[in-house]
């Protein structure tokens, strides 16, 4: 990560030419997903718009938050150290509350994105409101302990490595329905949902199979839990679409999609 010692991620200054990058950026992605809900017969305003915010500093994210971002993505636990309290601390000069502490009905809720390592845990869920990349029981196990002795409760996600390839993490799309089900009896966690990267080519059928298939299981789970909690479970989300590929995300049923390089340009660190 050598990108953490290269740039300030702390920094809170951007100058006016960076912030209407940025607007214009979270502006065309708004649109894009108009279009797409209409185009594809989805409800207006059923997709959520999370901002992924790997390698930008506070002053980036700022400016997404003032052109009408709601929800934050982090991808590395160091990352959200090095930005968590910072970032608080300017959006309460706009009246905004981020990734507030122990809450989860904060305004602008702060998810973690990226893979966990159980000794980050700790340092992870008093900053940040819910976790997306659980891929399994034995990780949801350790969080909802650790919740339990912090007194927190967490928004959790399974991730679904729907395309099977094996640079991504996530658990096999196979086990998914019995994960789903054992994490969500877990204590001090609540399974918000599940997540997943699309399939890396550009062939429409292909990467919408891949969604359709998290949908189906999101909806064998919303059922099986429906069943259990006497009708009365929450809405289950479906975590998917990137820059590249949200629209057809959001043709099969995507709630929260989340934009990068869309918003913010290209990264100029991996
Ligand atoms: C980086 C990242 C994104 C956003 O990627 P873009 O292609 O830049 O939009 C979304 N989800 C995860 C898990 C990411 O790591």
């Amino acid at each position: 990560m050598a990108y953490m010692t290269q740039k300030d991620l702390a920094n809170t200054e951007v100058d006016c030419v960076r912030a209407r990058q940025i607007a214009d950026g979270v502006h065309s992605v708004q649109d894009a997903i108009a279009q797409a809900e209409s185009h594809y017969g989805r409800k207006p305003e059923s997709v959520t718009l999370l901002a992924a915010t790997k390698t930008r500093d506070v002053g980036e994210i700022m400016a997404a938050l003032k052109a009408g971002v709601r929800v934050i993505g982090e991808n590395r636990p160091q990352e959200i150290v090095a930005k968590a309290e910072i970032l608080r601390k300017e959006a309460a000069r706009e009246n905004l509350s981020v990734g507030v502490n122990g809450s989860i009905n904060s305004e602008i809720p702060l998810y973690l994105i990226g893979q966990l390592q159980s000794n980050k845990i700790n340092k992870v869920l008093p900053l940040a409101n819910g976790i997306q990349s659980v891929d399994g029981i034995e990780l949801a196990q350790k969080i909802s302990t650790r919740a339990q002795n912090l007194g927190l409760c967490t928004d959790v996600m399974l991730e679904v490595n729907v395309s099977g390839e094996v640079t991504k993490s996530g658990c096999a799309p196979e086990r998914a329905i019995d994960e789903a089900l054992a994490i969500s009896s877990l204590p001090s966690l609540n399974l918000c949902g599940f997540m997943t990267l699309g399939a890396r080519v550009n062939d429409e059928k292909i990467v919408r199979s891949g969604f359709a298939a998290l949908r189906e299981i999101r909806d064998c789970v919303s059922e099986q839990l429906a069943q259990d909690y006497d009708g009365n479970s929450a809405k289950l989300e479906l975590s998917m679409g990137m820059s590249g590929d949200f629209a057809w995300a959001i043709a099969e049923g995507s709630t929260m999609i989340r934009i990068g390089s869309a918003i913010f340009g290209p990264r100029a660190f991996v």
